[in-house]
């Protein structure tokens, strides 16, 4: 599609980025650079230790650390210091109740400050952590804890109440429940958190991890089928640090936002690890979305890096013009996405209503890190996900004909996205599933089952997940140019593609879209959106079918399961939808054949 490219030129009172020309930085990069950002701990790498006591070692304890927004617009603030001794005390509490290095612990709770100080201790006594997501059902819950032999579970009494009280008894590993928000009634076989923390010294010695320790338990989203159970290791540290640092442009003292649930791996990885350990102040919203609350933060908060997901960019954009210029955003330096493509249309629109465009860049949970991104200091290609970071290899790769894995040469050729193992957040397992874990791993390249092509200038262009690709009368069919260029008509808000089967044509494409408020949903706005489409794309891949929904269903954690969607059309079983969280609501389907 013909977006142009946005060139960046960078003003007299921008901060320098951290990474100085991407050419630069790439043919210079060596490891040991990236290394050299991580202090170590008594020989190994402890995470807790380089996201926290490191800058209250080097003189940086009254720093504010964190920043609370409550949903009743309570503003709570806490610096490192602060949460260097919180985090003592929990990894204090953890040490008294026998919970030791590589033991479990789960999380399910709102944003709130005892979950900061959780994370931060377990990574200091070596104990694995494990975010769950707080709205997640009762099922989900127990069978991810099952799954992954929780020993110990933080929560809040609220939360026990409504979600794990009936089964608690059930889980057999687990030992402890530790209960935040008792207000002095803690039901039996729980902690009160609240009373045995504050008994607790201030002072921990941290325990020695090494590089190859487990740290983390994160479960990917279940777009494509059962979550799976992802093994990261402390050494995942390194990239952390490092990607924040070079692919968001965080400089100490900066105020960011990531607006991303802890329960997922974003909200872990760059809501708290790389933000603390880069030395920025970040800012932690316990509500929800809302757009002229979001507005308001970046603008009270003068917030400098903003990192968000394209569902949530779509919301803005749908609320209208006019709010997002009611704002002063002009402290914000960086915006940037991640989690889903990001349509073009929305990278331009935050150019001219923001000031500024969104930096889509591209990771897995497997992946551990930020792989691709549009920098700050480089064009910003509308649509790309941008270019590999310096150290990271990324490669297109196809089967040739005689079955082995062969790298596409040429700009523009599609094929699966992959990267050249050895990046020090890259996972190491799927937990109890080391068999699918080793299938991802072809000759010395990781495959992340996302289709993609690089252009000239070195820039790779998501295509759909492979799962998700069209084959429709000889052609392979991406779902995201579809759904781009749907977004792209005034009406269109969302839009979701999928392959249906079609005796002549093998597949054919059909679209469901939801629509912005003020547009009636009738048949000749269908019509017009087909037109669009057809005028835009061609009649080769334009949908031959349109459906209006209320909400297209998502994730909790914001993306479009495009495999629920074609189960339902399809009459097939719906399989693992233990992380959906929006549905859909049927308005107006057309069937235009013509
Ligand atoms: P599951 O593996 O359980 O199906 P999931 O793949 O959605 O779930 P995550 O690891 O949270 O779980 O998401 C990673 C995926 O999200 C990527 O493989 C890719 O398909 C998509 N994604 C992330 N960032 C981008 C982006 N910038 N552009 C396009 N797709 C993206
Ligand atoms: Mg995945």
């Amino acid at each position: 599609m013909d977006y142009v490219t946005i060139e960046k030129k960078l003003s007299n009172q921008d901060k320098p980025p951290n990474m100085l020309g991407y050419q630069h930085s790439v043919s210079h990069f060596d490891w040991e650079q990236a290394n050299s950002l991580i202090k170590g701990y008594k020989n190994g790498i402890n995470i807790g230790y380089e996201a926290v006591d490191r800058h209250v070692e080097e003189g940086y304890g009254e720093q504010t650390a964190l920043i609370f927004l409550g949903k009743n617009n309570q503003r709570q603030l806490y610096s490192y210091q602060q949460l260097q001794k919180s985090s003592n005390r929990f990894a204090n509490l953890l040490k008294s109740l026998q919970v030791q290095k590589g033991h479990l612990l789960c999380s399910l709770t709102d944003r709130s400050p005892i979950l900061y100080s959780a994370i931060i201790g377990c990574f200091k006594s070596g104990v694995v952590f494990s975010p769950l997501f707080s709205a997640f059902g009762p099922e989900p819950i127990k069978s991810r804890m099952e799954i992954g032999g929780a020993r110990v579970l933080l929560t809040s009494a609220r939360l026990y109440q409504k979600k794990i009280a009936p089964w608690h008894h059930e889980c057999k590993s687990l030992r402890q429940v530790l209960l935040y928000d008792c207000k002095g009634q803690c039901p039996p076989g729980c902690i009160d958190l609240d009373q045995v923390l504050s008994q607790q010294s201030d002072n921990y010695q941290i325990n020695k991890t090494t590089a190859l320790d487990t740290a983390l338990l994160h479960f990917t989203s279940g777009t494509t089928g059962e979550p799976k159970g992802v093994v990261h290791v402390h050494e995942a540290v390194i990239y952390h640090k490092y990607s924040g640092f070079c692919a968001l442009d965080i400089h100490p003292q900066d105020i960011y936002w990531c607006t991303a649930d802890p329960g997922w791996v974003t909200g872990i990885s760059y809501g708290v690890i790389s933000p603390l350990c880069n030395r920025a102040t970040l800012v932690i919203d316990n509500a929800e979305f809302d757009p002229v609350r979001w507005y308001s933060i970046l603008q009270q908060e003068k917030v400098n890096i903003w990192y968000t997901a394209p569902t949530a960019i779509r919301m803005l954009m749908k609320s209208g013009n006019e709010m997002s210029q009611q704002y002063d955003l002009s402290a914000l330096r960086l915006l940037a996405s991640v989690g889903e493509p990001l349509n073009p249309e929305a990278v331009v629109w935050s150019q001219k209503y923001l000031g500024k465009p969104f930096h889509d860049n591209w990771w897995q949970t497997e992946t551990g890190g930020i792989m691709l991104a549009n920098f700050i200091g480089e064009n910003v290609k509308p649509g790309s996900m941008g270019r590999p970071l310096p150290g990271i290899k990324a490669g297109i790769l196809k089967t040739d004909k005689l079955g082995n894995i062969v790298e596409v040469t040429t700009p523009g050729e599609s094929g699966e996205l992959a990267f050249k193992q050895g990046w020090p957040s890259m996972f190491r397992d799927y937990l109890f599933q080391t068999k699918r874990y080793q299938s991802c791993f072809k000759d010395d390249w990781y495959l992340s089952g996302d289709l993609a092509y690089q252009d000239d200038d070195g820039y790779f262009w998501f295509i759909g997940r492979n799962s998700d690709l069209i084959k429709s009368a000889g052609h392979l069919i991406g779902p995201f140019e579809v759904e781009s260029a749907l977004v792209e008509h005034p009406a269109v808000v969302e839009a979701a593609v999928i392959g249906i089967p079609d005796s002549v044509a093998g597949e054919i494409v059909k679209a469901f879209i939801s629509i912005k408020p003020g547009f009636d949903p009738n048949d000749a706005l269908l019509k017009s959106v087909m037109a669009h489409a057809r005028k835009k794309l061609g009649a080769t891949l334009a949908p031959r079918e349109i459906c209006i929904k209320k909400n297209l269903p998502k994730t909790r954690s914001g993306k479009i399961m495009r495999r629920l969607l074609k189960a339902r059309e399809l009459g097939l079983p719906e399989g693992d939808i233990s992380t959906l969280e929006s549905d859909e609501n049927e308005i107006v389907n057309s069937n235009n054949e013509t």
